[in-house]
This record gives structure tokens, sequence and C-alpha cells, in this order.
């Protein structure tokens, strides 16, 4: 038989392979291999990824043909593609996920026309008599240039040109083909004042502090080696990390390398952006989800085109294209942002080091409150490790104060000793910031008299006041009912609102603080796009005195005039149902307390809590990071949590609970089974409900699995995965593999 093209595609669906498609001849000098292309999958078009093209003479008999090519230039190279299967592998995700999540926004298509065979003057002129629009649309294909439909029809100023296009294809006079739009340059935000076009060499604007130059002298070296090597930098608040990353870029783009600055959360970006730009000039562009896909679809071409040196963004940041890549910032690494929650579950932070490895870059770490993995990892010699244990300005770090709210007798949301510092704070022209780990008016509505709280009907979660609409509303999946005036139960009138959310501390503050300006920065109030960095130009600016907020303020933001913090709450991630908490708990209420005293004022910090007898409370108020590290890693190694093992999470989801449960049964039953094949010992936890036991009327159970290392670990619970699919599953239960689970819920 002839030699055919083929091509072997990703597809993002849930399957383990690629699939192979015949390429038409139309395409065999255009396809390569980064390419995306639409296939006919069952009765759908898709978009796949090119990822191998071969020759064979094989079987042809069946096979599909690809419909179209959708780039006009490959969009992974190939570092990526080979980043992908590792991804693909690793996580336990299909090929075709990974690509698409890696690729960028897919270029908008537009069919152009052109003439097959070139008719004569004389065929046109007898064309003219009979269909004058016709000849028309000839006679401007006849220049040569492919033309799109919206130019031929404003040429020839006819409604029915496409009519008359499928005629004449029909007619095998005209064919088609289906091209990128064409883009202009993007347009990014450029921070306000002007920025230098170049590059602002003055690195000498001060000089590093000893701790910043042993830093930077440990890692400079190793960029300078093109060695790949991983380092952790273990600084407080306002160290100086940001310096020593700025300095590292800078190092690797003298030798001509790029550089990616990962930050967690797409709302810090832009106050990074600033610094880089103030530093490297035009040259640095922000890549992320919140731009519009025009934007990091010329973002992406730009990079792949050598004409960017540093991208900023959060997590997917880390695919950007670069061909020559010397160092990756990943900072707050310890941020669960990093990991995203649907398939492919990909850790940034993990990805960013396999992908420095094989590009011979450097990965910084930077945090505050290192992960326990990364801090046992650069105690263990595998990562470099590096300090910055005081704060440049020389300032204390804010002094924390645990405030036992058991020995309230008022239910306030603001303990009486919170609200005297309050007071003293306003007199001294500070502002404040109240921090709360939840959204909403109040946390939760509850009965008095019978004791009824409303939950969501799909969920089965408490639903949150919101007061903006008087609704309950549910967190998971967005349903909504009315406030409750009286209870559906039993009909009492005595309904009330338990816990704080973010809108009830802010009137409770308007109402105890008449005339002092406050503002809310959570998820309901930033939804809208430009509106999170309104807010903290506000309260930076100190238009603003209060700000009231959840984990979104606790991250980065470098106030200048915030003496004092509240954090109205700690309790609710002490409780979560997650091996965690207690790591959790001493990252965020250390970095919320890290907003304090950031400027020449001193800090201070009050922890409200129900159980002050929490272990990692007394270490956040040490600012002592080693301490808690000590002895949380004892209860990790005691109970085999990581980094003393690796861990699988089953998540299986279905509409009936049974289903549910008795997948997820099989699946622990044939893990036990085939246990022996896996190196080391295997634990199974569970299976057991979720935390979240419903989301949108879905079932939910886990399991999970402890082994020794994390890569054979997901292999084998791949190999489980495709034995339980083989012995055909019970009906519609769906399983979700988390290869290093971030979240336990
Ligand atoms: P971090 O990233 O650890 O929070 P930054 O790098 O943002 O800390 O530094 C905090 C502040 O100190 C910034 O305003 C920065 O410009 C300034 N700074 C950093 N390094 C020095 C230094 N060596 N000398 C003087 N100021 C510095
Ligand atoms: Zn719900």
């Amino acid at each position: 038989m002839k030699e055919v093209l083929k091509t072997e595609v990703a597809v993002p669906l849930p399957i383990d392979t690629t699939l192979t498609y015949l390429v038409p001849e139309e395409f065999k000098d255009t396809i390569q291999v980064g390419m995306r292309v639409t296939i006919p999958v069952r009765r759908k078009v898709v978009t796949g990824m090119v990822w191998r093209l071969y020759r064979d003479a094989g079987k042809q008999r069946g096979l599909k043909a690809i419909r179209q090519i959708a780039d006009d230039s490959p969009v992974l190279n190939k570092e990526l593609m080979e980043l992908a299967a590792w991804i693909s592998e690793y996580y336990v995700a299909p090929i075709g996920e990974v690509t698409a999540i890696m690729s960028p926004p897919r270029p908008e298509l537009k069919r152009v026309y052109r003439l097959k065979a070139c008719p004569g003057d004389l065929e046109i002129e007898i064309m003219r008599t009979t269909h004058p629009t016709r000849a028309e649309i000839i006679e401007l294909l006849r220049e040569g240039k492919p033309l799109g439909m919206d130019t031929i029809k404003r040429k020839v100023g006819s409604k029915s040109v496409a009519e008359h296009l499928e005629a004449l294809e029909k007619e095998g006079q005209v064919v088609h083909e289906v091209v990128a739009r064409k883009r202009r340059k993007p347009r990014q935000h450029v921070p306000e004042g002007g920025v230098a076009a170049g590059r602002d060499a003055s690195n000498e604007r001060f000089e590093l502090t000893p701790h910043q130059q042993a830093a930077f002298d440990g890692i400079r070296s190793a960029i300078d080696a093109k060695q790949s090597r991983n380092f952790l930098l273990l600084g407080v608040t306002g160290s100086g990390k940001t310096e020593v990353y700025l300095r590292c870029i800078d190092q690797a783009l003298k030798s001509g390398r790029k550089a990616i600055y990962l930050v967690p959360e797409i709302a810090l970006t832009p106050q990074i952006m600033e610094r880089v730009r103030e530093r490297f000039g035009e040259r640095s562009a922000l890549l992320h989800s919140g731009l519009s896909n025009a934007q990091r679809f010329a973002t992406w071409r730009m990079i792949m085109a050598g004409d960017i040196d540093v991208v900023v963004g959060a997590r997917s940041a880390v695919f950007a294209p670069f061909k020559d890549l010397g160092v990756i910032v990943v900072d707050e690494e310890h941020d669960t942002s990093y990991k995203q929650q649907d398939s492919p579950r990909y850790n940034a932070r993990d990805v960013a080091m396999v992908r420095a490895k094989r590009a011979g870059a450097v990965v910084i770490l930077g945090s505050a409150t290192p992960a326990l993995e990364s801090y046992h990892n650069a105690l263990s010699g595998k990562y470099g490790l590096f300090e910055l244990p005081e704060r440049i300005s020389g300032g204390d770090l804010p002094e924390v104060r645990v405030v036992d709210m058991r020995l309230c007798e008022d239910p306030a949301p603001i303990s009486e000793e919170a609200e005297r510092a309050i007071a003293d704070s306003i007199e001294r022209q500070e502002q404040v910031l109240l921090f709360l780990n939840r959204r909403g008016f109040s946390n939760y509505v509850q009965c008095r008299d019978c004791g009824l709280v409303p939950r969501c009907k799909n969920c089965h979660v408490t639903l949150t006041y919101h007061l903006g609409g008087k609704q309950l509303k549910c967190h998971y999946c967005g349903y909504a009912e009315r406030g409750w005036e009286q209870c559906p139960g039993c009909g009492g009138t005595h309904v009330e609102y338990v816990g704080s959310g973010t809108q009830k501390i802010e009137d409770y503050i308007a109402e105890k603080f008449p005339g002092t300006s406050c503002a809310r920065f959570d998820r309901d109030a930033t939804r809208k796009k430009g509106s999170a960095e309104d807010l903290l130009t506000d309260f930076s600016s100190g238009l603003v005195r209060f700000l009231v907020g959840t984990q979104m303020v606790a991250k980065g933001h470098d106030f200048r005039r915030v003496g004092l913090v509240v954090v109205v709450s700690a309790d609710v991630s002490m409780n979560l149902p997650d091996f965690r908490s207690g790591e959790r708990t001493f990252q965020i209420l250390t970095q919320v307390a890290g907003r304090a005293g950031r400027g020449d004022i001193p800090g201070r910090v009050m922890i409200q809590t129900f159980n002050p007898d929490h272990h990692s409370l007394s270490h956040v108020a040490n600012h002592d990071f080693k301490g808690f590290y000590g002895e949380e890693v004892g209860f990790r190694e005691e109970l085999r949590y990581p980094p003393f093992a690796g861990l699988v999470r089953v998540v299986v989801e279905a509409r009936r609970e049974a289903a549910a449960k008795g997948a997820a049964k099989q699946f622990a039953g044939l893990a036990m089974h085939h246990s022996k094949n896996l190196k080391g010992n295997l634990d199974i936890i569970g299976p057991s409900r979720a935390p979240i036991s419903r989301i949108r009327n879905v079932y939910r159970w886990h399991l999970l699995l402890k082994g020794e290392r994390t890569p054979s670990l997901s292999q084998f619970a791949k190999t489980c995965l495709s034995k339980l699919r083989m012995k055909a599953l019970d009906e519609g239960a769906r399983f979700a593999i988390d290869v290093d689970p971030q979240v336990m819920m």
C-alpha cells in the first residue's frame, strides 16, 4: 500500500491515548507538530494538538482525516511538548487536556477564498452577462491574494456574495482555506507615571544587605554556571525577597536568557509588574487568564518570537513558551493556588522545578511560611537554602496578641479588646485591616427556636447570607434563595445570623466608627474587572481607613500605613478536615499579620479565636516558622503524611450516593489487592464521604492512597483505575485522581 501522512492528535477528552488521523494532501506542507487541528471525534468536531507526524503504509480504512489546521505556526515548542508528556504521566491526566491548558487561546479563524484555475478575460466577459456578481468576484480574486468573505462583500457590494461563492466552489472555480485572523500587537497595561522605555540598569539603587548578598551570590553562581538548581528563600515579609528575585532575573537576562516570575493570584500581578517594568522595561509582559484572548495570543507570539524577556503571571505562566529559560521565580511558593483543582491537577511550583531541570534553569522558591515539604527538602540539601531573617526597614515584626473569644460575653464580632485597639489606631491616623476567612454578610443563618440551618438543595453546604440581594447563596454552585424572615421549619421568627462575614463586619465598623471610610475586598467586591486594583489603590493611598477582606488581602500586598490587623476569626482554617489544617492556619495568619507595620509605624496584630490553645497560634505570635516546622513535622512523620509519604487522593462522584460509595469501595479493594506490585507500603485511608459530600446534586466519596513516593504511586492509581474501567463500572460513577493533593474537600 502507498505510504500516507498520518498524525497522532492529543485530544482533550478523558482517554489515555492520542488518536490517529489521516492528513489530507492539502495540509501536508503546512502541518507541524505543536499546531492545533480540528478533528471529528464520534459526531463532534473538537480541537486537538498535533502530537506526532509520520508516514506509513499501514491501515487506512476507518481512519478519519483532520478537518482544519487552527494555527499558522506551532504554539508549543519541543520542550513544552515534553513537559506536557511529563505532566500527563505524573498527574494522571489525558495528554490532550494538558496540551489544551498549556496553549494560548485559539486564534479566531476565517475562511479565505482563492481561484482554483485562473479564467481568461473572455470567460469572465461571458460570465458577466449571466452572473455579473460572480464575474466581479472572480476578477477580484484574479489579483492573486486570497480574500476573506468580508473583504469580498465590501468590494463587490452585493448581499448575495456568500451564495455566489458557494456556487463557484461547487463548480470548482474557487476553493477556500481556513486561516487565523491577524492580530494587532497586544496592548498591555503600563503603570501610570510613565516608565523608562529601556532597561533601568541601575541595580545599584541601594546596596543589598549582607543576607540578600549571600542569597544573591549563591543563586547567581548557579545561574552563571547554567546549573539547574532549586533554592528556597525563607524570609519574612518585607525582608527583601523581591529585590533578590529581580537581581537574579537581571543576572539571567545579562547572559541572554529569559525569566518567569510566578505569583499566586492574578490580583497580585499588577504591582509586581510595575516593579518588573521599572527594572526591565518594555520587554516584560503579563501572561494570565485574566487577559483577553487576543492579548494572550499576541503575547504568546511575542514570547515565541523572542521579543519578551520576563513574564509575570499566575499558575499558567509557568508554560510561557521561552526557548532559553534562565530563572523561574515562584513567590509565596506554599500557596495552594499554584495547584489547579480541575484536570490536569498540576502544581505550578512543582512543574516549574521539572521544567527548569530540563532547561538548565534555576528555580527560586520564596516564602515566609514555606510548605513543610519545601523546607524539608531544603534541610535535606535537595534545595539550596537562604534566609532573610530581618525586615529591611529594621522595623520590628508586629506584636501579636491572641484574644480568647470564649471570655467575651457580648456576641459581637469584634471583642472589646480589639475595639479599643481599633479606636487607638484611628486616633493615630493609622489604617486598619480586618481579616476574615469567608465571604458574605454572615456565615450562616439559624433558627433560634428549632435550630434549623438553611442548606443548599444541591450541595448540602450551609448557605451564606448576602446583604446585596438579601439572599442566601451557595458558595459552591451559586444556588440562591431569599433570606429567611420566618423559619420554614417551625415558622418561628427568631432567625439569627450566626458568624460574621465580610459584609457584616463592614457594617459593624461603619456603625461603630461613623465617618471613617471602609472598603471591602473579597471575591464578591472584586468580581468586576479592574475593581480589585481600584480598591487596593484607594487603600494604599490612604483614601480608605478600614479594609475588610478575606484571604485575598493577606497575600503579598505592601501597605505602608497599616498599624493594626484584626483577625476576626482564626477558627475556620483550624477546623478544616485536612491534615494540613495546622499548616494552613499558620501560613494564613502569619501572612495576614505581615500586613501590619510595613512602613514606619509599628504593627500590632490581634487574633480572635475560640481555640486559643491551638499549636499553630503560639508560633504565629512568636513569628517562629522553624518552631512551627519542628512541631508539625513530628506529626507528619508519625502519621506518615507528606513529606514522609507520597499522597494520591481519589474522588468518586455519582448521581446516586450508593454508586459513588460502591465505586470508591471497588477502587479501594482493587488497590489493596494489587498493592504488592507497589514498592513500599500502601496505606488506604477511607473510602469515606468527602467533606463536601454533595455538589450540584452529585454525591462525592473519596479515599487517600499513601505510598512511598508519588511518581510510582500515581502510576499505581492509574493502573487501578484502568482495571476498574475494564470491569465495567457501576452506572455513572466518575473518578478524579488528584496527585499531591492540596485540598481535601
Ligand atoms: P519582600 O519581597 O521580602 O516582601 P521587598 O523586596 O519587597 O521584600 O523589600 C521590601 C522593601 O524594602 C521594598 O520597598 C524594597 O524596595 C526595599 N528594599 C529591598 N532591598 C533593599 C535594600 N538592600 N536596601 C534598601 N531597601 C531595600
Ligand atoms: Zn449549592
